[in-house]
């Protein structure tokens, strides 16, 4: 296997040298913020940069760099940062008095349930703060309405640090089967099963033998440590025809993929309805709202009057009233111009994808591009960057992705990460999401910075 130190190293030291403000600042976050930052996932060796301001798919740093980002607030900006379609819908509000006053029912949380639920073919709806919280909420609905423990995700699904669901999301040296946090009950082991995304003959395996005592199966569409790779049409329906099988219920955790692909769940380009699903980022315009959404049989077990009950009240900024203002103005914006922004997004991703591929290929480095799907979906704006060992590997999940038998994962993480980043790029896992503020010029301005990453890769130096 191919060994990076050396290019790693110079890399490092070059990003060290031209970020030196935002070095500064990460030694400073490390007194008082645990590694420096609230989320793992906005940090990275040896620091990461910090960021100023943002607009459109750019983000300046305090270095003064100007970066195409794809990281897009965790794949949430749609639209890129600060659309003016939100930031001026938020300036009237709180200039009309409206905006802080959370904890008091308003006209908008109905409208927007509404809204919601019509889009998304569900029936009734509670929105919560964060999408861990609304797949912890569905999964408790799904164990008190079958009288069952037992959750079934797949390996790499990754549904927030939700402690329903901490098991098998990182890999474990061969496998994913490990409960991945200390301080969750010691049953989670037992309750908690990993399986194979996109393998529906195991999933059929699996309901076969312990069917009677499931209480859900959840899993993204498009996982992100799939690179988001789609579920394959046969996945999909394994799921659903299994779970109703079974009296299981089918939680599809949309929060990356909601609004993403069309104006609903992607599941409806699948022609298939979980029995609840959660939704977060892209609905929110940017603001935090998430939301589980489902049938109204489930659904009613969070009610005051039933018995028992499923203690789902979502917190102090719930329906928060700047973000119910923010969630609505999307909406309504993407269901309005469904028609041609999918489309087009979905388009740009295509280009994005192949442009990237040529590119690598031209520098004779073996590197493809995820994001390409089942015949049902109209292509897709998020994609990632691999480096597979062996020209024919055929990705089916993250199993494979993260595999580093497999794919060079050094060279995606680090390499890549680092490369992009001096030729102002952000990239997350190899690539992340294109908003519709990545035009013609950032698309190509971001294939110039993959060819010098990939000539240096090339070179090894
Ligand atoms: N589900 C999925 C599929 C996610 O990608 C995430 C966040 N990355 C979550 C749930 C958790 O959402 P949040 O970060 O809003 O808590």
């Amino acid at each position: 296997m191919p060994d990076h130190t050396q290019l790693v190293r110079a890399l490092a030291d070059a990003y060290s040298q031209e970020f030196p403000n935002s070095a500064q600042s990460h030694l400073r976050s490390l007194r008082s913020l645990v590694d420096g930052t609230s989320h793992g996932a906005r940090s990275f060796s040896p620091f990461p940069f910090f960021a100023q301001a943002a607009q459109g798919a750019w983000v300046t740093d305090i270095d003064g760099h100007r970066i195409i980002d794809y990281w897009q607030g965790h794949y949430a900006n749609i639209l890129g940062h600060n659309p003016a379609l939100i930031t001026e819908r938020l300036i009237q509000s709180l200039e009309a008095g409206y905006g802080l006053q959370t904890g008091l029912l308003e006209e908008q949380e109905a409208t927007y349930a509404a809204l919601l639920a019509e889009a998304t073919g569900t029936e009734q709806v509670r929105l919560t703060t964060s999408g861990t919280l609304a797949t912890m909420y569905a999964l408790m609905i799904a164990r008190a309405y079958t009288g069952r423990r037992v959750v079934v995700k797949i390996g790499g699904g990754w549904h927030g640090a939700n402690p329903l669901a901490l098991k098998g999301v990182a890999r474990h040296g061969a496998s994913f089967d490990a409960v991945d946090s200390a301080g969750v009950s010691s049953t989670t082991d037992e309750e908690i099963i990993v399986t194979r995304f996109n393998d529906a003959e195991a999933l059929e395996r699996l309901f076969a033998l312990r069917g009677d005592r499931i209480a859900a199966l959840i899993f993204e569409p498009c996982p992100s440590a799939a690179g988001f790779i789609p579920a394959s049409l046969e996945f999909m329906r394994t799921a659903r025809h299994l779970t109703q099988q079974y009296g299981a219920v089918l939680v599809l955790d949309e929060v990356i993929t909601g609004f993403r692909y069309c104006a609903s769940g992607v599941q409806r380009l699948y022609g298939v309805q979980a029995d609840l699903s959660t939704f977060g980022k892209v609905i929110g315009g940017g603001m935090p709202i998430a939301a589980v959404a489902g049938r109204s049989d489930l659904m009613a077990l969070i009610s005051e009057q039933a018995s028992p009950r499923v203690w789902f009240n979502g917190g102090t900024y719930c329906a928060h009233p700047l973000s119910l203002t923010a969630g609505l103005c999307m909406l309504h914006y993407l269901i309005e111009n469904e028609a041609t922004l999918y489309a087009e997004l979905g388009r740009r991703g295509d280009e994005l994808r192949r442009s990237i591929e040529q590119v690598f290929a031209s520098r004779a480095v073996l590197a493809r591009c995820t994001g390409d799907g089942p015949a049902v979906l109209p292509g897709s704006s998020l994609a990632s960057v691999y480096f597979p060992r062996q020209a024919d590997l055929a990705p089916r999940g993250p199993d494979d992705l993260t595999d580093p038998r497999l794919c060079d994962i050094e060279l995606r993480e680090t390499v890549l990460k680092l490369g992009l980043l001096l030729n102002a790029v952000n990239v997350s896992h190899g690539l992340g999401a294109l908003s519709m503020a990545h035009g013609p010029a950032e698309i190509a301005q971001t294939c110039e910075a993959f060819d010098r990453v990939a000539l240096r890769i090339a070179r090894g130096a």
